[in-house]
Formats: C-alpha cells, sequence, structure tokens
C-alpha cells in the first residue's frame, strides 16, 4: 500500500504534471468507486486543477475553493498518464480526460478494487479526511502531542502510529522502519513509553519519512511511481537477514494480513515475541 513518501512523491509529479491542464470530462470507468453523487462528474468539464495536496494517504486535487476530487488509492491503486486514445483496460476505475488528448487514470490490478474516488465542495466532507489524524511535518506533531496522545492508551505502538485517525500517511512497512530507528518494540503499549522513548519515536517517523521521500523521489524521476524504495528497507520484508545494526536475523510477526519486522536484540530485549494471536490486534 503507498504510504506517506510514496504518495508524497506522486503528489509532487501531479502538481508538476496535471495542474493548470484544462478538463475535458471525467468519469467512473467502474462505478462504485465514485463515493459521492453530488457535484456530479460533469463540474470538472472545463476546469482545471489549481493544486494538489495531501491529506494522510488521500491525494486532493483542488479545482477551485468548492469543488475538489479526493482520491485513496488504497492497496493496489496507482495513477497513470496515457493518452485518451489508450484502450481503458478493465483494471481502470477512474479516468480523467484532458483537453490536451491525455488522461490521468486510476488503475487498479488484481481482483480486489477497493481505491475511492470523492468529488466534494470541501475535503473534509470525505468522512477519513475530516477524521484525519496529525501530519507528520506539521508544526502539530511533536513529542508534547504524542505524549498526550498516548496517555492512559493501552495500544501497541505499531498500532497506534499506524491509526490514521492519530497520524497521517503512515502504514505498515514504514511502521516498522520507524520503530527499528526508535529502538521500540512494536508491540510495546504506547502508555507505558518514558519521556526519552517518545522522543526518539517522534524523530525517528520524521526521519524515516523523509528518507522514504528523498528515496522515493530519485527513483521516481518525475513520473507517477505506485510505490518504490522497500528494497532499501531496514528491516521490513527482511526476515531471516542480519539486522543493520547488530547482525542478529530479523524476525517476522504475522497476525491477520498484517507482517510486521523487527529486530529481537534492538528492540525487542532479546526477547523473541511469541507468536500468539493477541499480537497487534489492539
Ligand atoms: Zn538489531
Amino acid at each position: 500500500m503507498p504510504e506517506l513518501p510514496d504518495l508524497e512523491v506522486m503528489r509532487e509529479v501531479l502538481a508538476e504534471r496535471v495542474v493548470g491542464r484544462p478538463i475535458l470530462s471525467a468519469r467512473a470507468a467502474r462505478p462504485d468507486i465514485l463515493k459521492t453523487v453530488s457535484p456530479s462528474l460533469d463540474a470538472l468539464a472545463g476546469g482545471s486543477f489549481r493544486e494538489v495536496g495531501r491529506v494522510g494517504k488521500h491525494l486532493v486535487l483542488t479545482v477551485r475553493d468548492d469543488l475538489h476530487l479526493v482520491l485513496h488509492l488504497m492497496v493496489a491503486g496507482r495513477l497513470v498518464l496515457t493518452g485518451s486514445k489508450t484502450k481503458v483496460t478493465k483494471a481502470t476505475g477512474f479516468v480523467v480526460t484532458f483537453v490536451d488528448g491525455e488522461d490521468l487514470r486510476l488503475v487498479e490490478n488484481g481482483s480486489i478494487k477497493r481505491a475511492k474516488v470523492h468529488l466534494v465542495a470541501k475535503p473534509s466532507d470525505v468522512d477519513r479526511v475530516a477524521r484525519a489524524g496529525v501530519e507528520p511535518f506539521s508544526e502539530a506533531f511533536t513529542p508534547q502531542f504524542l505524549a498526550k496522545r498516548f496517555a492512559g492508551e493501552r495500544r501497541q505502538a505499531k498500532k497506534a502510529i499506524t491509526d490514521p485517525s492519530w497520524i497521517g500517511g503512515v502504514g505498515t512497512a514504514y511502521a516498522d522502519e520507524i520503530l527499528f530507528a526508535a529502538r521500540l518494540s512494536p508491540i510495546r503499549y504506547v502508555n507505558t513509553l518514558k519521556d526519552e522513548e517518545i522522543e526518539r519515536l517522534w524523530a525517528a517517523t520524521r526521519e524515516v519519512l523523509r528518507a522514504g521521500i528523498e528515496r522515493t523521489r530519485a527513483r521516481a524521476k518525475g513520473a507517477l511511481v505506485a510505490e518504490a524504495a522497500r528494497e532499501a528497507m531496514q528491516v521490513y520484508g527482511k526476515a531471516g537477514e542480519p539486522c543493520p545494526v547488530c547482525g542478529n536475523p530479523i524476525a517476522e510477526i504475522r497476525y491477520a494480513e498484517t507482517r510486521t519486522f523487527y529486530c529481537t536484540h534492538c528492540q525487542a530485549g532479546d526477547k523473541t515475541i511469541a507468536d500468539r494471536r493477541s499480537w497487534l490486534t489492539r
């Protein structure tokens, strides 16, 4: 699933490549991808995107103050720019056609199609945008914010930092990288974190995401890329490989659809976390 660094680079590329181009039309190639009915898609015709923003994992393409196209790519969605005459495949969910003969298409390969498109008068008309958590690069994201947010919350660290209503844009891959950089166990209850540990988590969040943006930007080279730079990660997807800090093998937790990678030595005081169903459930 694309996370903050992937989406931030997509946002930059879209700002570069679609802003200001007159829109001919827009349509939902897969009807249920569109989650709103009013305003109708006809409202986009004749307009153009003025700016591209991001709220958590949503991309917000603004036409005017009271018209915004909000996209959530979910697990497998990606955006492509292609000639309007290119065949619209079954994987295509949504199409914006520009007057100049190119389309911006939202494509989802695979059988599970979960991407969502909203056309709204204000971004907060999308419920999950209205309830979005703090942005990691905003001024509001401070160690004090985390301390307050975590106080009294018996939730595991990975669950906490991937909750989109708490912190925007952190998903399972970057969460593992952040917790590794902060030397914290993914199942540590956040209400037990000491001030210095919260400070480490805060700093690691920004460092890891910033490095992720730089790597992703370098790989994208101005193109729309779905998600990138996972192979350059320290622990995510590296089960059995040596920890880059201590050399012990990276361990893995599997729970439901979520996989979590961590170093038992660096993050868990040398205790292998038992393979129980209670992991990462709260
Ligand atoms: Zn280690």
